[in-house]
């Protein structure tokens, strides 16, 4: 028998795992939209880092309570093939890993709901004494701009370079931009989609994780998969640049 080849996936949360970005929905359910847009244009046009935009996003947050955010998360809804999805990783012996940018917090209480038990990065949220969110950044880099929490750097330590392994990206935002270019494939939508064309890097589309799940039993059913050479060489530079 053919051994199969070892894919690993990591998974981008917001919009991707979750039908609508969550950290978004809660910061313009109470916080001001003008104010909002500014700050995203900031960190767009690479003028302040993600951690530096959660900040700002959280101290423009009024009136809330943590009431009513977990009533907004208990609303969330994820991904109808998803579910799916992690069983066919399950018979493939595929790790998944989840790369957020977004808030441990919600994550937590959405896997829960769903009871799903991948492991998974983001930033870390809870509410002070004063029943205030509190954001901190566990695991950022100084060097990267687009990500609190650095996808890159995750993805780089729990992947290794071995000849019949093999590296899946899942996306759809700007912060997905920081590790997509370290993986052999990208499956992406939204922002990351429009980012991939334009610097000519191939992806899958998809819609939802159903086009997913076909073309990962088509790759496994391949006798030979191909690395991405520019992701290679990607790795390379970060192994020796550190
Ligand atoms: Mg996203
Ligand atoms: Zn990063």
């Amino acid at each position: 028998m053919i051994k199969p080849h070892k894919l690993t996936f990591f998974i981008d949360f917001d919009g991707t795992i979750t039908k609508q970005d969550v950290g978004e929905t809660l910061i313009k359910f109470f916080g001001n939209v003008e104010e909002i847009n500014k700050i995203i244009q900031l960190w767009a046009e690479h003028k302040i880092t993600s951690s530096e935009s959660w900040q700002m996003f959280i101290d423009i947050m009024q009136d809330y309570n943590k009431q009513l955010i977990d009533d907004i998360i208990d609303k969330i809804d994820i991904d109808p093939f998803f579910l799916e999805f992690l069983e066919l990783t399950k018979k493939y012996n595929s790790p998944v890993i989840v790369l957020s940018d977004g808030w441990d917090y919600y994550i937590h209480k959405i896997f829960e709901k769903f009871k799903i038990t991948i492991p998974f990065y983001s930033n870390h949220v809870e509410f002070d004494s004063y029943q205030k969110l509190k954001i901190t950044f566990p695991h950022r880099d100084d060097e990267c701009n687009l990500c609190g929490n650095c996808k890159r750097n995750h993805l780089l330590y729990n992947s290794s370079d071995y000849e019949d392994e093999f590296t899946i990206y899942i996306g759809d935002g700007l912060s997905d931009k920081c590790p997509a270019t370290f993986v052999d494939y990208i499956f992406a939508k939204g922002q990351l989609l429009k980012f991939l064309e334009k610097h000519r890097i191939s992806y899958y589309p998809f819609s939802n994780f159903n086009d997913i799940i076909s073309i990962v039993n088509n790759l496994i059913s391949k006798k030979r998969l191909k690395k991405r050479h520019q992701a290679i060489l990607n790795r390379k530079k970060f192994y020796l640049e550190g």
